[in-house]
């Protein structure tokens, strides 16, 4: 008899400010695929890099999606508790070749289309300059199956692309933390914002040099405002509202496609995250709004 893959997905913010419309929509869909396949649905803090995130930023989110109904299947992880997996995995790429220590700036990066002025691929002596550590690509016209954007193809130039792993300042970087708690999280599906559609191709590599399976990918439209911007902190985009958690998630499922029926309005939360995880249709999401 086949063993059936257990769905766990999570809700990744990084907290450079209170929940917004946008990220809730990511969060309702994250958790909407999870609830729907009988899954896990887990909430990861990326606190990365603390000169961009106000200390307020974590609990003003905690408390969002807790007003919301959305509420993990297991204690709440953060990204800075999590430096030492960091660290080895770091170690680990570095001894297999996969790593390498870069002390270029940007600027000379920029001279130099993306190469490395300082060869920093082949020469990996010890630096007395601060460096960063950056990952192995390999040149790569990647193909992979979005859950609901379809087929992508993404082009990775080695060395030009290289990611950052671990910035000059001391800080890990999300390409490196998000794959390695993904992995260690036994995350099998990620739901989140197109605006990360980018970073896959990359991923997958790093995947493949950690030498574990990635997980299914499913890429939902951001949402924008009047000015067509994304919806984000640097574009103010206002904090919600935790005393109208209904209009906020009813909001939430007309902007995903979901059609849900007026009467969910004054009903109460648990009926509306109960009819939306029933009647989720991941199809309906619209697709053109990237
Ligand atoms: N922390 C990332 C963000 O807030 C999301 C990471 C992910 O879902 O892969 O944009």
């Amino acid at each position: 008899m086949t063993k059936l893959r257990q769905y766990r997905g999570r809700f990744a913010p990084s907290p450079t400010g209170p929940l917004h419309f946008g990220s809730l929509v990511t969060a309702l869909a994250s958790y909407l695929e999870a609830k729907s396949q009988n899954g896990q649905w887990l909430i990861r803090i990326e606190d990365l890099d603390p000169l961009r995130e106000p200390a307020e930023a974590t609990g003003q989110i905690l408390t969002s999606l807790d007003a919301h109904g959305l509420f993990p299947d297991e204690p709440v992880h953060f990204q800075s508790r999590r430096h030492e997996a960091y660290h080895a995995a770091i170690e680990h790429l570095l001894y297999k070749g996969y790593a390498y220590r870069c002390s270029c700036s940007r600027k000379q990066l920029q001279a130099n289309n993306g190469r490395h002025p300082l060869r920093c691929r082949n020469d990996d002596t010890t630096r007395d300059q601060p460096f960063a550590i950056r990952f192995v690509l390999n040149d790569d016209q990647c193909q992979w199956h979005d859950q609901l954007l379809g087929p992508q193809h993404q082009a990775v130039q080695a060395e030009i692309d290289d990611p950052v792993m671990l910035r000059k300042e001391g800080f890990f970087a999300y390409q490196l933390a998000v794959v390695v708690d993904d992995i260690d999280q036994g995350v099998t599906d990620v739901v989140r914002g197109s605006d990360l559609l980018d970073m896959t191709a990359q991923q997958l590599q790093i995947y493949r040099a950690l030498e574990a399976t990635p997980p299914h990918w499913l890429h939902i439209p951001v949402i924008v405002n009047d000015h067509g911007q994304k919806l984000s902190k640097q574009n103010h985009a206002p904090a919600l509202d935790n005393h109208t958690p209904v209009e906020n998630l009813f909001a939430a499922l007309e902007a995903l496609n979901q059609q849900p029926p007026r009467s969910l309005r004054t009903e109460p939360l648990e009926n509306l995250l109960k009819w939306a995880s029933t009647h989720w249709n991941r199809g309906a999401v619209h697709l053109t709004s990237r």
